[in-house]
């Protein structure tokens, strides 16, 4: 499981494999899978799963600052520290 930051150094490698001239997937995404292996131990991730599955994480946006919480059971938002309130009492 990636915490923000290291989420972040991966998805920053992801992002900059879209822009990357080398001729094959593979080479493409190697330093995204190369990141997820040094942080998490985990070898041979591919990194579509790496990104879907941080991504699947999320729960629903703060609603005192917009990130999204870490879990979609999150009590609280881990960016600004607001007490998430219980969906029934929300919507009303
Ligand atoms: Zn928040």
């Amino acid at each position: 499981m990636l915490d923000e930051v290291e989420f972040e150094e991966v998805s920053n490698l992801y992002r900059a494999a879209f822009r990357s001239t080398e001729p094959t997937m593979e080479a493409r995404f190697a330093s995204v899978s190369q990141a997820y292996e040094r942080l998490t131990g985990y070898v041979g991730c591919h990194p579509n799963a790496v990104m879907h599955h941080r991504i699947a994480q999320y729960g629903p946006p703060c609603t005192a600052c917009g990130k999204p919480l870490r879990t979609p059971e999150a009590r609280y938002c881990a960016a600004c520290g607001n007490v998430r309130q219980p969906p029934d009492a929300s919507s009303r």
